[in-house]
């Protein structure tokens, strides 16, 4: 094997262990619930073609920034999946308001991450490369629903899944989770990307437009804005807590890639 790829692997044991074994992903409140499983790992190459398409204004936008932008002599972006457990899923494939263990996957599961992403920052550096998470550096932005450093994109171009039609990212354990990314000088091999389409692991299915409750997807896609309001409205009713997630769960989706002999519907491909 070569060497540089023992090393992504040693990378990804230390991760593996680290979301495993942290005391930060188990919510005491709740009965010792576990936040996330084990993390699916990909990587992309810093000159991949992608990143100079995510410039693009009807893909992400000219503010976004390539990996070498954020770190120079950037070689590798390393992208990790956290799945959400079973027993968050499991409990927000009701209707209606989100589960309790959701809102605290989405809130609690949001800071962990952000120590996860801390750690492989750390466990790059100890690796002898350089290391930057852009999600946590202070340069990171979003506006109009746009960031200058899109994780599902990168969660992409590193071969870790597909776009959906509620905009989600459908790795193969599914899309309810969340996605983070470190760039790093380490040269690492990039991930083959198992597909030729942007949106191939969504089946169109359309089972997330009948789960939305206020309606922010059709055959078209996401509306972010109708989305964002309403996860304000559970913002108001659950604070400091907040989340939806109801078209990532009791779908196809949810866990796993959908079967390819779901049956498609009329509605098209998206582009990237
Ligand atoms: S529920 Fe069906 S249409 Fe919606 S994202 Fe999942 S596979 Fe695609
Ligand atoms: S998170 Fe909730 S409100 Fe937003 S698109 Fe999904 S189901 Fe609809």
């Amino acid at each position: 094997m070569p060497s540089n790829q023992v090393l992504l692997r040693s990378i990804e044991q230390q991760l593996d262990d680290f979301v495993l074994h942290s005391p930060k992903n188990i919510v005491a409140d709740l009965d010792s619930m576990r936040i996330y499983d084990q993390p699916l790992v990909a990587v992309a190459g810093a000159e991949d073609m992608y990143w100079d398409r995510l410039k693009q204004p009807h893909i992400v936008g000219p503010q976004h920034l390539s990996p070498t932008e954020w770190l120079d002599g950037a070689r590798s972006v390393i992208s990790y999946f956290l799945p959400f457990t079973e027993r968050i899923r499991s409990a927000n494939r009701s209707e209606g308001w989100p589960a309790t263990e959701w809102l605290y996957g989405r809130y609690e599961g949001a800071a962990f991450n952000d120590v996860v992403c801390s750690f492989l920052v750390d466990t790059v550096r100890q690796a002898g490369g350089r290391a930057l998470a852009p999600a946590l550096d202070g340069r990171f932005a979003v506006a109009n629903f746009r960031s200058n450093w899109s994780e599902r994109h990168v969660a992409f171009i590193a071969g870790l899944g597909t776009f959906s039609l509620n905009r989600s990212l459908i790795t193969d354990l599914g899309a309810a989770g969340r996605f983070a990314s470190v760039v790093t000088d380490l040269a690492l091999e990039p991930t083959p990307r198992p597909y030729t389409e942007v949106d191939e692991y969504c089946t169109k299915c359309g089972a997330c437009i009948r789960r939305c409750p206020p309606l922010a997807i059709d055959k078209n896609g996401k509306d972010n804005a109708v989305c964002f309001h309403y996860l304000q409205e559970t913002q108001l009713r659950y604070k400091p807590r907040y989340g939806c997630g109801k078209c990532q769960t009791a779908v196809a989706c949810e866990a796993r890639r959908p079967p390819v002999s779901s049956a498609k519907s009329s509605i098209p491909n998206s582009s990237l």
